[in-house]
C-alpha cells in the first residue's frame, strides 16, 4: 500500500504493495498520509472535545480552518484511523456566501471513508463547493474507538492516586487516532481547544496551560506556534503542579510531586545552556509532565509541556539527560521540524548532539562523554541486528509502519554525524552553523535534501576541503558507521573496564571499587560483563552494593538482565515487580527477549506477561506479543 499526496490518492490507492519499493524514493513526498496538502492546507485547529475517563472514549467536534491551494481542488482528504465520523460540516458562509450576522451556521457536506489500510488507517474524504475565499472551514463531528492507538486510559488500580487517567501519545502517527486531520509533519498548524471532563481532575496540553485552573471540569487552552499534528498533545488526571523556576515547573501525580521537583530542579539551567548555544528558546515556558510507570517511551517532546517516563527519576539527578533530550526537541524537531518520517534523523540526531552539549554545559564533560560512550554502544548492538537497508539515516520507509524508524540509529548515529561535522569544522564555526540553521527554518518542516543544501552553503562550501558531498551522503545513505568517524571516548568508562577486569580475575574484591561510581559508570560495569558469571559472583555484587534493590530503572534493567542470563533466583522477585509495574519498552524488552532464551525463563515471561500485559499501552503490547508470543503475533498479522 503506498500513498500520494498529490491530489490522485484515490488512483494510486490501488497499486499493489511491491510497486513502492521499485521506483526511487521522492523526497518530501510523505508516504504515511492520505492526505493531498499540495492542494489543501490546514492552518488551525479548533478542538471541542469531551474526555470521558470511565467509558474511555472522546468525543466532540474539530474545526478545521485551511488554505484551498488549488482551486479546482474539490475534495478534502484527511487521515483518520479507528475514529468513528458521525457529521461534517461547513461553513453556510463559506458555501452560500453571507448569511445573517454574527452567526455561525454549519450545513453538512457529504463525505466517505475509503476502505483502511492496517499500518495508515482510513482516508475521510469530504466533498467541497468550489470556493474563491481564502480561508475556509469545515467541522468533523466524531468519537474515538477503544482502539485508538494514542490514547492510553489507565484504569484508577493502574494510578498511584487510584483515580482514572488518559494521556495522548501521537508521535508517529496516532494523532489521527483521536482527531481527523492532515497528519503529517509537513503540515503545520496553530490550534486551541475546550476540553470537558468530570469535575475534580486537571487537563493539560502542549498549549499555554494554567496551573491554577479551578477543576471545574472545563479547561481553554490557546497553542500560538504552528506545529506539526504529532505534537498535539493531551492528559487528563488527578495532577499537581509545583514550580521549579522562572519558565518551568512540573506535572504530577501527589505522591510523585516532590520527588519529581527535586530531580528535575536544574531544568532552567538546561534551558539557558541551551539558549547561550543554539539562540533563544520560543516555545515560552517549559513544563515536565510525570507519567505513570507505563508510559512506553522515556519522553516525548511535545511543545511546553515535556511528557516523561517516572523511571528516570532516581533520586539523583542521575538520568536527566532524558530532559535535556526533550529540552533539545524545542530546537531540533519542535522548531526545525523533518517533513517524513524518512526524515527522522534530523528531529532526533540533532537533538541527540544537542542533548550532549546540554548536558556538557550543565553537569560537564566527563558526564556527557559517558553518556555518549553508551550510546554508542546501543547503537553497535542495533547495528548487530539491523538489515543492511534499515541502518541509514534516511530511511526508506514505505508500506512500513514509521515507527519502525525509531530504533537507536536516527538518535545515536545522528548525534555521531553532528559530533564528526563539529570536529571538522571546529566548534565556533559549527555552532554558528547550527544557530543559524535554526534561524532560517523556524516554523519549518524540512526533509533531509534542504538539509543538505543548507549544509552546502553555509559549511561544505563556506570552508572548502574539509567534508565533501560525498561523504555526507555516505552518512546519511550507507550502512554502519563511516571509516572516519570521531568516536566518543571517556577516561572515567576506561578505569571501570580495568575494575572489572580485576573483579573478574578474583584480584579486586567488591567494596574495593564502584563506591564513588557514577549511574553511566555502573551501567557500562553491569552491561559489558563475559556472557557467564557465577553464582557466587552474582550474590558477592549484590550483597555488596544491593543490586537487586536498586532505585535506578537503568541499573535495575542491566543488573536483570545479567541475573536472568545466569538465572539468579535471588533477584526473581524483583524482576517480576518490575516487569508489572514499568511499560517503557527500551527497559522491559530486553529482559523479556532474555527470559525468552530457556524454557523456565520462557515459563516465567508467559505467566508474568499475562498479569503485566493490561497494563502496558498499545505499542508496548505490540512489541511484547512479538517477543513473548511470536508465533500469535504473526498469525495477527
Ligand atoms: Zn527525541
Amino acid at each position: 500500500m503506498r500513498v500520494c499526496l498529490t491530489g490522485l490518492v484515490l488512483a494510486c490507492m490501488g497499486l499493489p504493495a511491491t510497486a513502492a519499493g521499485l521506483s526511487p524514493i521522492e523526497a518530501g513526498l510523505d508516504y504515511h498520509s492520505f492526505a493531498n496538502v499540495d492542494q489543501f492546507r490546514v492552518t488551525h485547529i479548533e478542538l471541542d472535545l469531551r474526555v470521558d475517563l470511565e467509558g474511555k472514549v472522546i468525543s466532540g467536534v474539530v474545526a478545521l480552518e485551511f488554505k484551498r491551494l488549488d482551486p479546482r481542488a474539490t475534495q478534502l482528504v484527511l487521515d483518520t484511523k479507528d475514529l468513528m465520523i458521525n457529521d461534517v460540516s461547513q461553513k453556510a458562509t463559506d458555501v452560500l456566501g453571507a448569511t445573517a450576522k454574527n452567526q455561525t451556521i454549519w450545513v453538512s457536506r457529504p463525505f466517505h471513508m475509503e476502505k483502511p489500510d492496517p499500518i495508515l488507517g482510513s482516508a475521510l474524504v469530504i466533498d467541497l463547493p468550489p470556493s474563491r475565499k481564502t480561508v475556509e472551514s469545515i467541522r468533523v463531528d466524531y468519537e474515538t474507538l477503544p482502539t485508538a492507538a494514542a490514547l492510553q486510559w489507565l484504569t484508577p488500580k493502574q494510578t498511584a492516586g487510584h483515580k482514572a487517567f488518559l494521556y495522548t501519545q501521537s508521535e508517529p502517527i496516532g494523532a489521527r487516532t483521536w482527531i481527523p486531520l492532515q497528519d503529517t509533519p509537513q503540515v503545520r498548524a496553530t490550534y486551541s481547544a475546550k476540553i470537558h471532563t468530570s469535575s475534580g481532575v486537571l487537563a493539560v496540553m502542549s498549549a499555554e496551560n494554567d496551573s491554577k485552573v479551578k477543576r471545574k471540569g472545563e479547561f481553554s487552552f490557546v497553542m500560538p506556534q504552528a506545529i506539526p499534528s504529532y505534537l498535539i498533545a493531551l492528559a487528563v488526571g488527578e495532577l499537581e503542579f509545583k514550580e521549579t523556576g522562572p519558565r518551568t515547573g512540573v506535572y504530577a501525580e501527589k505522591s510523585m510531586i516532590k520527588a519529581a521537583a527535586k530531580e528535575f530542579a536544574d531544568t532552567e539551567s538546561m534551558i539557558a545552556a541551551a539558549e547561550k548555544l543554539f539562540g533563544p528558546y520560543r516555545w515560552t515556558r517549559y513544563d515536565i509532565l510525570v507519567l505513570g510507570p507505563s508510559f512506553p517511551v522515556a519522553g516525548m517532546e511535545n511543545p511546553r509541556l515535556s511528557f516523561i517516563t517516572p523511571t528516570v527519576i532516581a533520586g539523583d539527578k542521575s538520568l536527566v539527560s532524558v530532559i535535556a533530550h526533550e529540552l533539545a526537541h524545542s530546537w531540533a524537531g519542535n522548531l526545525v521540524t523533518q517533513a517524513t518520517w524518512r526524515d527522522l534523523w534530523l528531529n532526533e540526531g540533532l537533538a541527540d548532539y544537542l542533548e550532549s552539549r546540554i548536558m556538557n554545559a550543565v553537569y560537564g564533560e566527563q558526564r556527557a562523554s559517558m553518556e555518549a560512550v553508551l550510546g554508542l554502544k546501543s547503537l553497535r548492538e542495533d547495528l548487530a541486528k539491523l538489515k543492511p537497508q534499515d541502518q541509514v539515516l534516511a530511511i526508506d520507509l514505505r508500506d512500513r509502519d514509521p515507527e519502525l524508524a525509531f530504533s537507536t540509529v536516527p538518535y545515536e548515529k545522528g548525534r555521531l554525524f553532528l559530533s564528526y561535522l563539529d570536529a571538522k569544522f571546529g566548534r565556533d564555526r559549527f555552532d554558528a552553523f547550527l544557530r543559524g540553521y535554526f534561524d532560517h527554518f523556524a516554523f519549518k518542516s524540512i526533509t533531509t535534501e534542504q538539509f543538505n543544501q543548507y549544509l552546502t552553503e553555509n559549511l561544505l562550501d563556506r570552508f572548502p576541503g574539509i567534508v565533501t558531498h560525498e561523504q555526507v551522503l555516505a552518512w546519511e545513505n550507507a550502512p554502519g558507521i563511516p571509516a572516519d568517524a570521531v568516536l566518543p571516548v571517556s577516561s572515567a568508562l576506561l578505569q571501570v573496564d580495568d575494575a572489572r577486569t580485576a573483579w573478574l580475575a578474583g584480584k579486586l574484591q567488591p567494596k574495593k571499587f564502584g563506591l564513588d561510581w557514577a549511574a553511566q559508570q555502573w551501567l557500562y560495569f553491569l552491561d559489558n560483563m563475559p556472557a557467564a558469571l557465577s553464582a557466587k559472583q552474582l550474590e558477592g555484587l549484590d550483597q555488596a552494593y544491593g543490586l537487586t534493590r536498586s532505585q535506578n530503572a537503568e541499573i535495575e534493567r542491566s543488573w536483570l538482565e545479567l541475573a536472568v542470563r545466569n538465572n539468579y533466583q535471588a533477584s526473581y522477585a524483583r524482576l517480576e515487580e518490575y516487569l508489572k509495574t514499568i511499560g517503557r519498552r527500551k527497559l522491559i524488552a530486553p529482559l523479556y527477549v532474555e527470559l525468552m532464551k530457556t524454557p523456565s525463563g520462557s515459563e516465567f515471561a508467559k505467566r508474568v506477561y499475562t498479569k503485566a500485559r493490561p497494563g502496558y499501552s498499545l505499542d508496548t503490547v505490540t512489541a511484547i506479543d512479538a517477543i513473548v508470543s511470536p508465533a500469535a503475533a504473526e498469525e495477527s498479522e
